[in-house]
């Protein structure tokens, strides 16, 4: 199939030349630009918010944050007065290095500045996105025997405190008059709590940031990263995202996710960039004006968001004046072509794909913006890193074969570990030197990762191994379908059969007609094999919380097999 290359973007970008750094790159350079790196001293957040009171971006703004009820916005300096006094709240409760302390609420200013309290004393923070009902918390705040967590009333009745025997502390934020003795009340601890804080100095190995994965494949699990996580966040932030001075960054993913904290807080004000939050739900309007009325330069988001743009039209896109955005990026899950062709059609923009998961801390694989998209690609690994494909032995293969996409380890924020199961953290290194990611893609004979699937979702259809995202991504550029969720069904001729669930855009109604339209339209437009034998529509496909097709929940339904956790999917 020939691939349609599209061009660099235009103008000045940090990234210049890929393969001139790419083969002179050294992170050890990376590290001489943090303070650490002269006294030794470190903390992300003395890095990512008090280092720059000695500087003109002291009374920069920093975070911008607009809900349906509140617009606020806040310089560096007062973030980091504001963290100093949390800080103060936690040490005077007796929280000190290594404790574990949850964030469990809905994107607000406090949140960020309880996040930024809690790194300030060594403590680890562990973010919760604000839709996990009871049992999901429990089973994260039990795991990680977290100490003390900061949340909202309307939460609150979701954390089972009595069930809890390490959780000595719940701090919190809007409280009322009659609210249950024993809580912490956030502003009345605000207000009695210091300014100046010593902060706590740690190692850069030491425990920084627990993050639990999005539940797409399983349970979900408890991965660790480290303070020098940062020199990754600050590198990738220049090299990917192109933080320039100036710049207007919104990302749109939640603190309860790894996007939301790498790239939607650490990787920002590690390169001092100001970043707008937007609270609330999403809604194609409500996001086209966040970038309107902020003008934003750089924004990073989501297949599922782009996809649902998508289908509520162009003429919506055009009531908006989005020029100020000048760079924009998509991860989490696989950029669908078609996608990337509305992204230049709509914003006159490509939407750089890239690829990386929790356990890999920071971004790996890239397309940057000095370089060709092949839409489809990832891209290629970030200079310093080697991503690579292996067979099942663990040797390399040669370009355009599927199999294990890998990374050499170590990489600056690779996870130190996955909370309390070494054996699973082993699991991930079973090839010596490699991380095995459970994805499967391949390279091309120019060094572009081609994403073809879960490793567990690919399909052995006659002989033939299919990736479903090839499949899924031919279906959605048939202008019926919104989305589709491709899975392999047991089959005792073919080994497996190609089953397509299938959401329509509005104005589309199933039909016998529809289905065989579609079949053939993939027949076609891909391959024979490649074709749904079935195809089920269905109005909405079961996604987590974060946006990601949960195809192991469609095997499920269609196999009559158990669905496992489902604690992140959404309703
Ligand atoms: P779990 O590990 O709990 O099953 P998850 O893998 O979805 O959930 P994350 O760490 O949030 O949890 O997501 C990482 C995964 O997301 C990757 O392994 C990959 O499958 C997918 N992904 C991320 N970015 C991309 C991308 N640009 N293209 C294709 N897939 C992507
Ligand atoms: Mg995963």
């Amino acid at each position: 199939m020939k691939v349609e290359m599209i061009k660099p973007v235009e103008g000045h970008s940090n990234l210049t030349n890929y393969d001139e750094a790419y083969a002179n790159f050294d992170w050890a350079e990376v590290e001489k630009q943090f303070t650490w790196y002269e006294t030794g001293k470190v903390n992300m957040a003395y890095e990512a918010l008090d280092r720059h009171l000695l500087t003109d971006r002291r009374d920069q703004t920093a975070l911008i944050y607009s809900n349906a009820t509140r617009e606020e916005s806040y310089t560096f300096a007062q973030l980091s007065e504001l963290s100093n006094k949390f800080g103060n709240v936690l040490r005077n409760l007796g929280i000190s290095k290594g404790d574990r302390v949850f964030v469990f609420m809905p994107r607000s200013p406090e949140l960020y500045v309880s996040f930024f309290g809690i790194l300030k004393v060594g403590a680890i923070i562990g973010p919760l996105f604000e839709a996990f009902m009871e049992a999901a918390v429990r089973d994260r705040l039990e795991d990680s025997e977290a100490v003390a967590i900061v949340t909202t009333p309307e939460l609150l009745p979701r954390i089972p405190v009595k069930e809890l025997p390490h959780l000595k502390h719940v701090i919190v934020v809007g409280a009322n008059e009659t609210q249950e003795e024993g809580l912490i009340r956030y502003e009345q601890a605000m207000s009695e709590a210091s300014a100046d804080l010593e902060i706590e100095w740690v190692d850069r190995e030491d425990g920084m940031i627990l993050h639990y994965t999005s539940g797409s494949t399983g349970k979900p699990k408890g991965v660790l990263h480290v303070h020098n996580a940062m020199i990754q966040h600050l590198q990738t932030g220049k090299w990917i995202l192109d933080f320039q001075e100036g710049d207007i960054y919104w990302c749109a993913a939640d603190p309860g996710w790894v996007t939301g904290t790498a790239y939607g807080i650490f990787s920002p004000w590690l390169n001092g960039v100001t970043n707008v939050v937007r609270g609330g739900r999403f809604t194609p309007e409500a996001w086209y004006k966040t970038i309107e009325q902020y003008k934003v330069t750089i924004w990073y988001s989501a297949p599922t968001a782009f996809r649902m743009m998508m289908g509520a039209g162009d003429e919506l896109v055009k009531q908006f004046d989005l020029s100020s955005l000048r760079h924009v990026l998509s991860v989490g899950e696989p950029l669908n072509p078609e996608v990337v062709y509305w992204g230049l059609r709509v914003f006159n923009q490509r939407i750089h794909d890239n690829w990386w998961m929790t356990e890999t801390g920071g971004q790996i694989i890239s397309n940057f913006r000095c370089m060709p998209i092949k839409p489809g690609s990832m891209g290629k690994p970030f200079p310093g890193i080697y991503a690579t494909i292996l067979d099942d032995q663990g040797n390399e293969l040669p370009p355009n074969r599927m199999g294990n996409l890998a990374v050499r380890a170590p990489w600056p924020a690779m996870m130190r570990q996955i909370w309390k199961n070494k054996a699973k953290y082993e699991e991930y290194f079973r090839f010596p030197g490699w991380y095995v990611s459970g994805d499967s893609a391949y390279k091309d004979e120019d060094g572009y990762l081609w994403f073809q699937g879960r490793v567990d979702d690919v399909i052995n259809t006659s002989g033939e191994r299919v990736g479903p995202f090839e499949v899924e991504s031919k279906l959605v550029e048939h202008p019926a379908v919104a989305e589709a969720g491709v899975i392999g069904k047991p089959d005792p001729v073919r080994g497996e059969v190609i089953k397509a669930f299938i959401s329509l855009r509005a104005g589309y109604e199933p039909s016998e007609a529809l289905m065989e339209e579609i079949r053939k339209f993939v027949k076609e437009g891909l391959a024979a094999h490649a074709a749904p034998r079935e195809i089920e529509f269905r109005d909405k496909l079961p996604k987590t919380r974060s946006g990601k097709i949960m195809r192991r929940v469609l095997k499920a339904w269609e196999l009559g097999l158990p669905t496992g956790d489902l604690s992140t999917m959404e309703d």
